[in-house]
């Protein structure tokens, strides 16, 4: 049959087949909208929606799968290109005013999905820009996508806008709401969209209709009153819709990305589904300024960085560091009791090691340059790795002596862009907790097993409940770009999975993300606001034992070469800290705060006496006391100890004196009361014993 007959008899049916989420099958008459669809299962359903996601049921494969694989570095580029490009064929979001032309598999959102949201702040950007150009009809327009946030316009304007403007915008926004405008969807011809966008100045928008159509194109249009922009879609039905929002800031960046070309302002705001939803949102904004581990680290005396010594290089303080000691001591104690054993390694070694290593090909950038010494040039260590492959070697190994379990609180040097520190979180010298695993292919199992379940007690030891694994693995289809054979790559991928689904650990499987050596497991953990941080590492090699030419003395007498496994679990010893400041609010648990007890004389002379014997006493029990014995009023020295963050506050006067006990402020509960002092000794050594995270 000839394609215009399938036209005409499609025609002649003038119906479509739209099958909704619940299986059921509806027939309707071509050109009818989602809306109207919603209309006719219930006018609350159609009040409801937001967009529609529709599938086309001749299509083949599933497009689904690209739905939430979004790369997380994205850039503007995959954003411009989501906004401007051709609209895609398999399954897509559509405006719910779109005509239904063929039979479609058809999801309505509400506002509970992700996606929708997303719809609704792409629709406040044009909200925004209508705003803007009704204040400052000088404005010209780049891009306002829709972020993980909320989202942004890109915008030309000579003057930069003040937050008065900003103010005015949203006030505007408001008026611009309140009108309840339609978004309405025109086409016309990509020559005419170029021509009068040229004639208005409109760079950067002739510049998208350039990039991502091409000649003989229609471009789509959405009006929304007597404003028009140039986009895909889709958007919420109308202006109306948008009834959360707020402007937010507003920040320089070039045209293009390029520094040679005009300064844009981008101007930020973040929509929510709702009032209430908006509020949570800054409220969660105020709760991570609070927990800001650089404002804390300051507060309770932590650690420092400081720039005569240079950016991204930490110093530690006493409290800082007890609790890194405490961090580490633990660490190293699980170590050995897990079967590794503990190594040094120097900081700086000869070039010639990491040519050998493969490092000064491949991670050159990274590391500091060169320095030259009588005899040869050394270069500071980006990684521990060589140095534990030499210890190896040092030796010869027989399969017997296997696995080989190297760990090393190891310092590191980066090489990090100036401006990209960031606190303890990105530096440029820090402590790896590495340990590299020497084995048979036959124990590779086991070891990533054991790895897993050594990063678990991690977590759950440090106060984290919740974790999140990716398995990352090659791109077949590029094997070039990895080492390693296809077979190799395959049964370590094969191991790697076979160990999570003992552990019984659900994960998600990211092609082409591994690096360049082997595949490797990332744990994520969630830290108490819901957000994630990349911390715990199994990285499997094929590379450094081949380049280094590793062996054992396999059964048969035979030489072999073993594989490595990478491993680190706080990751960074600096970062793990950040981290460990901002999920508790600098509030340590009792095992890892560095003052546990806070003492209290009532009376500076009166009670000293008694306050020194409690001192000593908690002390003999392995307790972190600090006495505060100065003339000042009781009142401001518990206030001291209070903003100190330390979990007890003892007081001590004249009963507390003649009764052998002590009056206890508990963090987060306040005032418990007198008890006797081996009631108390007995409660704190316990919450230090059990690393309790409550009190
Ligand atoms: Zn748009
Ligand atoms: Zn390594």
């Amino acid at each position: 049959m000839s394609e215009l007959a399938i036209e005409a008899l499609s025609d002649v049916a003038q119906m479509v087949r739209v099958q909704l989420p619940d299986g059921s099958v509806r027939e309707v008459a071509k050109g009818t909208t989602p809306l109207e669809v919603a209309m006719s299962i219930s006018p609350r359903l159609a009040a409801a929606v937001v967009v529609a996601r529709i599938k086309p049921l001749t299509a083949a494969g599933p497009a689904s799968q690209s739905r939430d694989v979004g790369h997380p570095d994205s850039g503007a580029d995959a954003a411009e290109e989501a906004m401007y490009g051709a609209e895609a064929a398999g399954e897509r979001l559509v405006d719910l005013s779109s005509p239904l032309n063929e039979d479609v598999a058809l999801e309505l959102l509400k506002e509970s999905d992700e996606a929708a949201l997303k719809v609704v702040r792409h629709s406040a950007a044009h909200v925004m820009a209508t705003a803007i150009l009704e204040l400052f009809p000088e404005t010209k327009l780049g891009h306002g996508p829709a972020t993980d946030a909320g989202f942004f316009y890109d915008v030309y304007r000579e003057t930069p806008f003040s937050d008065a403007d900003l103010a005015a915008i949203e006030a505007r926004m408001a008026e611009v709401v309140a009108r309840d405008e339609r978004f309405v969807r025109e086409e016309e011809p990509r020559e005419k969209g170029l021509e009068d966008y040229a004639r208005q100045g409109e760079f950067m928008k002739v510049h998208f209709i350039e990039r991502f159509t091409k000649p003989g194109d229609a471009i789509s249009l959405y009006r929304n009153g007597g404003f028009t922009d140039f986009c895909r879609g889709p958007h919420v039905p109308s202006t109306g819709r948008v009834k959360a929002f707020k402007v937010m800031s507003v920040a320089g960046a070039y045209w293009l990305g390029d520094e040679k070309n005009q300064q844009l302002q981008r101007i930020y705001g973040t929509a929510y589904f709702s009032a209430k939803e908006l509020e949570a949102h800054f409220k969660r904004l105020e709760e991570i300024k609070a927990r800001d581990h650089r404002v804390l680290g300051r507060q309770l005396d932590l650690f420092s960085i400081q720039e005569v010594a240079g950016s991204g290089l930490i110093f530690w303080h006493p409290k800082g560091g007890l609790i890194r000691k405490t961090m580490e001591d633990w660490m190293r104690d699980e170590c050995i009791r897990r079967g590794y054993e503990m190594v040094y390694t120097p900081h700086i070694m000869r070039r010639e090691l990491w040519k050998i290593s493969g490092h000064e090909g491949f991670y050159s950038e990274n590391m500091y340059p060169p320095m030259e010494l009588d005899d040869a040039e050394y270069r500071l260590k980006p990684m521990n790795c060589p140095g534990h492959i030499l210890i190896y070697k040092n030796s010869p190994k027989s399969y017997r002596d296997l696995p080989v379990r190297y760990a090393e609180l190891g310092n590191v040097y980066r090489y990090e862009r100036s401006g990209t520190m960031h606190g303890l979180l990105r530096v440029r010298g820090f402590t790896q907790d590495d340990a590299h695993i020497f084995c048979t292919p036959g124990q590779i199992e086991d070891e990533v097993v054991a790895c897993i379940d050594f990063a678990q007690s991690v977590l759950k030891t440090f106060g984290f409940e919740e974790f999140k694994v990716e398995l990352s693995t090659w791109d077949r289809n590029d094997a070039k770009n990895y080492t390693g054979s296809e077979e190799n790559w395959e049964r370590a991928i094969g191991s790697l999975k076979s160990a999570l689904d003992r552990k019984g650990i659900p994960f998600r499987t990211i092609p082409g993300e591994a690096a360049f050596y082997g595949p490797k497991i990332d744990i994520k953990l969630v830290d108490v606001l819901g957000r994630m941080w990349q911390l715990s590492t199994v990285q499997f090699d094929f590379n450094l034992p081949a380049r280094f030419g590793l062996e054992y003395k396999g059964e048969n007498g035979e030489m072999h070469q073993p594989v490595m496994v990478h491993r680190a679990l706080f990751g960074s010893v600096e970062r793990f800290f950040g981290v460990l400041i901002e999920h508790y609010a600098g509030a340590f648990p009792m095992w890892l705060a560095p003052v546990q007890v806070g003492l209290v004389p009532i009376s500076s002379d009166k009670h000293l006496e008694y306050a020194e014997k409690v001192k000593s006493r908690l002390e003999s029990a392995g307790l972190r006391v600090e006495l505060d014995a100065r003339n000042e009023k009781m009142n401001a020295k518990i206030r001291e100890f209070t903003l100190a963050k330390v979990p007890f506050v003892l007081v001590m006067g004249d009963k507390e004196a003649a009764t052998d006990s002590v009056s206890v402020r508990t963090r987060g509960k306040g005032d418990e009361g007198g008890v006797e002092l081996e009631a108390f000794v007995a409660r704190a050594v316990g919450l230090v014993r059990s690393k309790e995270v409550a009190l």
